[in-house]
């Protein structure tokens, strides 16, 4: 059986580990970049009113149709541009990994980066190139128009914020990767929500250049559903590897009553910023930690040399869960990275760091 195993299954996919997620029960989840607040009950009994009349015994709209009235609506996208829909913009990253992968094809990103960019290369058969970050985390912009000279990318991620550094990337680098880039470059908002620039604005200044967006970290991480925003003809090739009806009834309803209601989930993603704000100040009192600026709804910190790990089982022990990045890139030696939670699970989290370093210190 191995034999076969190892005869048949590709060896980039062998290679590798499948994607997982740490179990969570009962604990403070400050692992994932969700948003921590619920619904008040009112508004989820007017949700589950609309789930109501729903059928399941059919395939749901193939296209979506009120899906993208609701979120052109909402997010500003005007008809000169395409949109499509992923489950989730994971699946996104595949259909363009998709559209221009095969072999010889390359993915080029920014290491540190969203790890899914390299998987997901990897399985469409991709060569992933990853350019070093500079030590503060900023684009190393010689470099990239290096590497984008030498590998000739056929694809470009570029996170904006950046998951899992949080800093925002120089727009004028940005601009000067989009003009040396001879393939697409995808400009990933994952994270707009909690800064204040996008480059949405700036669709159509390129050809190439096309804005990925999800609902997960405003609110709706449960949904499922990202969308790409770009130039027509782009979208109607990378459409082909669509998977028919992948956005699910209970998706496309649910979601088209959230945007309705989008006014609560700024509401939410403000007081998340708030709240950033405030554990970073307290993580910054907090003896031997480097807590790195951040756009995002979540904090990378620096731990002193070693401790990582014993820090991260410290806080797992007091009931908090964060992701240890430690080993995962050279450049996050040491480094954990913390959703920003309510401000009583921030509360918790900096009292059990704090015990935590106290003890193994
Ligand atoms: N892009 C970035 C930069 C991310 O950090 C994430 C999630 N961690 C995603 C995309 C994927 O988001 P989703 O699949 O939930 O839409």
């Amino acid at each position: 059986m191995t034999t076969v195993i190892d005869a048949l299954v590709r060896p980039e996919i062998q290679a590798i580990p499948a994607y997982r997620v740490a179990a969570a029960d009962g604990m403070i989840k400050l692992d994932a970049m969700e948003n921590p607040y619920g619904w008040p009950d009112e508004l989820k009994a007017e949700w589950l009113e609309t789930l109501r009349g729903l059928d399941l015994n059919r395939y749901p709209d193939p296209n979506g149709e009120a899906l993208h009235t609701a979120l052109r609506e909402t997010m500003g996208i005007g008809p000169e541009f395409e949109l499509l829909l992923g489950n989730g913009s994971d699946e996104l990253i595949q259909m363009l990994a998709m559209t221009v992968g095969g072999p010889g094809r390359r993915l080029l990103s920014l290491d540190p980066g969203f790890v899914m960019y390299r998987q997901i290369a990897q399985c469409a058969g991709m060569e992933y190139v990853g350019v070093p970050l500079r030590a503060d985390f900023a684009i190393d912009l010689p470099a990239v128009l290096a590497a984008i000279e030498r590998e000739r990318p056929a694809l470009i991620f570029l996170a904006y914020p950046n998951n899992p550094t949080g800093n925002r990337f120089d727009s004028e680098d940005m601009v000067r990767i989009i003009e040396a880039a001879p393939g697409l470059v995808v400009v990933d908002e994952a994270y707009a929500p909690f800064t204040d620039t996008s480059f949405l604005g700036l669709l159509g200044d390129w050809p190439n250049l096309l804005v990925m967006r999800t609902v997960s970290k405003m609110g709706l991480a449960g949904l499922r559903l990202g969308y790409l925003v770009g130039p027509r003809d782009w979208l109607a090739q990378i459409d082909k590897t669509r998977l028919p009806y992948n956005i699910n009834v209970l998706t496309q309803v649910s979601a088209v009553f959230a945007l309705r209601h989008k006014a609560l989930f700024d509401a939410q993603t403000r007081a998340i910023r708030e709240e950033r704000a405030r554990l970073f100040a307290a993580l910054a009192t907090l003896d031997g930690l480097h807590p790195y600026p951040s756009e995002a709804n979540f904090i990378l910190v620096r731990t002193p040399r070693g401790r990582a790990g014993s820090l991260f089982s410290a806080l797992c022990e007091r009931g908090v869960l964060v992701k240890n990045l430690d080993g995962s890139d050279p450049a996050l030696a040491d480094c954990l990275r913390i959703t920003v939670g309510t401000p009583e699970e921030n509360a918790a989290l900096v009292d059990a760091l704090r015990s935590a370093l106290c003890a193994s210190g």
